[in-house]
């Protein structure tokens, strides 16, 4: 068997409204998929990390620099043209957007390996320890409109994605510290006392600026503080990690064994959130899961982009071993973006219907059983909105 062509498709459309993060507000949806075919007419599919024109610039790491490297070569020998690929690369970037580009050939090599065994990607890893994942919900993502208008449409939100279904629920902040504290109370107060919801800096505070948010999110319970400094904060993770109560999570900007080791080494994640999509792909993901856990930290998996990147990571939770394990463990979630995404809940001939499965199964969403990553994309829906 051969890889005859990879071919990347850069899906964009204008979203019904801006939004924003801690770094930026935007008004376009991107996704960036990855397709392998192969000379039995099997085809993979993958998905890259990296919206807008990162997507385009990893378009071209995709086709003009790993395409040339794997062509001719066996798809199912995935783990050798990883590290083909990752040697050749090494001296142009070990972290970044040359991994952004091989997490998606690499999942499509691993969709490929799924389709010639007949079997879902979970069974291929080693089998499910659960056929059902329980799905939180974020939003409540920032607006160009005031503090008082944020504070009420954060609770406003809060409480309507619990309504919904999902398990939990995610906040943004990023309007300064001491604002952000109220947008944490008005999520405590829209979701009530007894529901978990989880803040998302997106890395924009001072170590102080996080350890002031943080004491707050203490008194309020939150489950977890994502991203609360730069990745490249190890220390200022670790004063966080030691200084508060909160869970600290993070790791959806680190790439591959070796960034991890080092995060998960200098002891400052109560939670990981490992991007498969971004880290290297499947093969490393796996790696470095092995790697969390054998630091004993538990992973929930960073979830962003289309339905290709959802069902991935509905296999991986699948396959994800219980930590430590016991009669009642805590299960990994399911991250899931309540905003508007067409590229995740129309581009399958056959939907996932993440939300309509929460809102009818207690915020359960069950695991495809398809070969593969189990879900296969409209190549009508890639046509309309391919632009480049
Ligand atoms: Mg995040």
């Amino acid at each position: 068997m051969k890889i005859t062509a990879i071919h990347s498709h850069v899906l964009q459309t204008d979203m019904p409204e801006e939004l924003g993060y801690s770094q930026q507000y935007y008004a376009k949806r991107t996704a960036h998929l990855v397709e392998v075919q192969t000379d039995e007419g099997i085809t993979g599919w993958g998905e890259c990390f990296g919206p807008g024109n990162v997507a385009l610039a990893n378009k071209g790491i995709v086709e003009r620099v790993i395409a040339p490297m794997v062509l001719g070569s066996d798809p199912l020998d995935r783990d050798v043209l990883w590290h083909r690929v990752y040697n050749l690369l090494r001296d142009h970037g070990q972290k970044g957007m040359p991994l952004q580009a091989l997490s998606g050939v690499d999942i499509a090599l691993w969709d490929i390996a799924g389709k010639v065994a007949g079997l879902p990607l979970h069974k291929l890893i080693g089998g499910a320890h659960r056929t059902q994942v329980q799905a939180y919900g974020y939003g409540m993502m920032l607006k160009r409109e005031s503090v008082a208008d944020h504070v009420a449409r954060f609770a406003d939100e809060a409480a309507a994605i619990r309504d919904m279904g999902f398990v939990a629920t995610k906040m943004k902040v990023g309007l300064g510290a001491r604002d952000d504290v109220k947008l944490c109370e008005a999520v405590r107060r829209g979701v009530g006392p007894d529901f978990d919801f989880m803040v998302d800096a997106n890395h924009c505070y001072t170590t102080p600026d996080a350890f002031y948010v943080g004491r707050a999110l203490e008194e309020l319970g939150a489950y977890w503080f994502e991203e609360p400094v730069a990745p490249e904060d190890l220390d200022g993770y670790r004063e966080l990690r030691a200084g508060l109560k909160v869970n600290i999570s993070g790791g959806e900007a680190e790439f591959n064994r070796w960034g991890w080791r080092a995060i998960l080494e200098n002891r400052g994640l109560d939670i990981a959130q490992p991007e498969v999509c971004a880290l290297g792909g499947i093969s490393e993901y796996l790696r470095v899961l092995a790697l969390c856990h054998a630091h004993h930290t538990p992973v929930i998996n960073h979830v962003w982009g289309s339905a290709i990147a959802v069902a991935v990571n509905l296999q991986l939770l699948a396959a994800m071993p219980p930590l430590p394990g016991g009669l009642f463990p805590r299960e990994p979630w399911l991250e899931f973006d309540t905003t508007l995404n067409i590229f995740r809940d129309e581009m399958l001939l056959e939907p996932l219907n993440i939300q309509q499965q929460v809102a009818d199964n207690g915020g359960f969403v069950t695991v495809p059983t398809g070969a593969g990553i189990g879900v296969e994309p409209d190549r009508d829906f890639i046509a309309r909105y391919e632009i480049e």
